[in-house]
């Protein structure tokens, strides 16, 4: 695959310094012709969690799937700390990567989602291990021992070699949770973790992704679980038909939402 030459330029920032480790900058994406993120920015500070709250449809997973590149932006930039993501610069062009240099970017990025997607076929232990040691040269044996490592954080010490239909739902994405962090990303995705699961499910998960933002890694959550958002947020992001139009201190969003739609949207939610 030769590399796409896309439309956009990028004053891409360099300086450690100042920057954050996840950078968004003038983000736009169009779908034939809809625009479905508008110009969006948000730096993200290690060790910060965020959250992104808003309406269906109104542009929350498109904006996580960018920042690891499953979905190319029209316009903008991701970086995350310091390095393109899906993109290289040449000049003040971005090129998109060929697709090996994609994957091997995306490990810096974990993502969790809604429906798990576990491999069927392989144990919660092989699910984990699959990664590093496809990408990362790292050995079966050692593979095994990480998964192991993982499983115990998520609290599933038993559950090595059960299958994922085996599972439960809760059980299901809590190893889909050691599988993101079996790469050591440096920021982990969360798109509606807790949707597809039945209520007395929820509580177990919200309660691994607690510990991880205890832990201080830097996490980006998708949820409609407004308490949970408000509790474990340092930042809440809302966004309304592709634009965001709040960002703040759960305090400051929820207390003293300061857009119209964003009173609305909590109105109906809280
Ligand atoms: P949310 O996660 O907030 O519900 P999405 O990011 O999934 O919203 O979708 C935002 C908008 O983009 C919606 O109008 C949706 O229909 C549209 N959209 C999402 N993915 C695609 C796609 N692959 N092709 C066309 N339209 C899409
Ligand atoms: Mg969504």
């Amino acid at each position: 695959m030769s590399a796409t030459t896309l439309a956009h330029t990028a004053p891409v920032s360099t300086d450690a310094a100042t920057r954050g480790l996840v950078e968004i900058r003038g983000v736009s994406k169009s779908y034939s012709g809809h625009e479905v993120l508008h110009d969006v920015n948000l730096t993200v500070q290690p060790g910060e969690v965020v959250a992104i709250l808003g309406p269906s449809g109104s542009g929350k997973s498109t904006l996580l799937r960018t920042i690891n590149h499953l979905e190319s932006v029209d316009r903008g930039w991701v970086t995350v700390d310091g390095q393109l993501i899906g993109y290289e610069q040449r000049g003040d062009k971005l090129f998109e990567l060929k697709e090996k240099d994609i994957l091997k970017r995306r490990t810096q990025v974990g993502v969790v989602f809604q429906n798990f997607n576990l491999f069927p076929h392989l144990t919660a232990a092989e699910n984990i291990a699959k990664a590093p040691v496809a990408l990362k040269r790292v050995s079966k044996s050692d593979g095994h021992e990480l998964a192991l490592g993982l499983l115990a954080k998520v609290g599933l010490s038993d559950k090595a070699d059960a299958y994922p239909r085996q599972l439960s739902g809760g059980q299901q994405q809590r190893v889909a949770i050691a599988r993101a962090l079996a790469l050591t990303p440096k920021v982990l995705l969360f798109d509606e973790p807790t949707s597809a699961l039945d209520p007395e499910l929820v509580g177990e998960v919200l309660d691994v992704i607690r510990d991880l933002a205890k832990l201080g890694t830097t996490l980006i959550i998708v949820t409609h679980e407004i308490g949970f958002a408000r509790e474990v947020a340092d930042r809440i992001v809302f966004i309304d038909g592709g634009h965001v139009l709040e960002v703040g201190t759960p305090a400051q969003v929820f207390g003293s939402p300061t857009h119209a739609r964003t009173k609305e949207f909590l109105g109906k939610v809280l």
